[in-house]
């Protein structure tokens, strides 16, 4: 098999690839004639366009932003979706425009929260045909975690406390909504209860307005779930690009206002 005596690739090497030990290369499997479609090729299958408002952390007219259904090991793992059930190269020239707008000021977003030291930016695609951008969080000064393996290391790492994934995703959605739409997401509730009578809940504290949606409705659950299954989000649109800035918005005069990793 000579698929198997192939010699390990440099990236094996890297400091920042997440294995060691024996590995080896699998064999390639054989390209098929015809692709299979995606999942949501047509808009009435599409678990974006079929997705509430309620599930996302921060909508627009024409863009949407959802987390995951469950904090994961980076600081953030967002997706960013136009509402138009469309892939990135079929998007008119507003959209295109916006979508780069979108995409630098979601970038700020995540990148201003506490111990997040860059944004990983990426769209796939092979999963799910309606579009959608992930924005991966690297925590500051994790330098083995630079590059392209973040979405591995996504899975690898402790999980990051739910009362802090839900107290960013409060943030970045206020963030967003300074240039327009509307924050989806809120800050968790303080629980007053004296330390002795606290009831811990690794999962779902029972009162958490924030993030996303509950079990019924469709959604990717984290990045390596995504992979396995491939699920995405969009629907229906509106909203123009805002023509003033805020302080928080450095972009010059015309900063208008973001399905990743295994990511597909
Ligand atoms: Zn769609």
């Amino acid at each position: 098999m000579p698929e198997n005596i192939a010699p390990l690739p440099d990236f094996t090497r890297w400091p920042s690839f997440p294995f060691e030990g024996d590995m080896r290369v699998k064999p390639l499997a054989d390209p098929v004639e015809v692709e299979p479609p995606r999942s949501g090729e047509d808009a009435a299958d599409c678990v974006a366009c079929n997705t509430p408002d309620e599930s996302y952390i921060w909508v627009s007219e024409r863009w949407r932003v959802r987390a995951m259904d469950r904090p994961t090991g980076l600081p953030m793992v967002l997706i960013l979706e136009c509402r138009s059930h469309l892939d990135i190269g079929d998007l008119p020239n507003l959209l295109a425009a916006e979508l780069g707008v979108m995409t630098v000021r979601l970038e700020r977003a995540v990148r201003s929260l506490d111990g997040v030291a860059r944004v990983h930016v990426n769209r796939w695609g092979d999963g799910s045909a309606h579009l959608h951008m992930w924005f991966l969080a690297r925590p500051y000064g994790r330098l083995q975690l630079r590059g392209t393996f973040l979405t591995l290391w996504d899975d690898i790492l402790p999980v990051i406390p739910e009362q802090q994934w839900r107290e960013n995703l409060a943030h970045v959605a206020a963030w967003l909504a300074e240039f327009g739409g509307k924050a989806i997401a809120e800050p968790p509730h303080i629980q007053w209860e004296s330390p002795s009578t606290i009831t811990y809940t690794d999962t779902e504290p029972a009162e958490q307005p924030a993030a996303p949606p509950p079990a019924e409705v469709p959604q990717p659950n984290t990045l390596n779930d995504v992979n396995r299954q491939q699920s995405p989000v969009d629907g229906p649109i509106s909203e123009s690009i805002p023509t003033q800035r805020t302080a928080q918005d450095p972009g010059a005069t015309s900063t208008p206002q973001a399905q990743a990793p295994s990511h597909s």
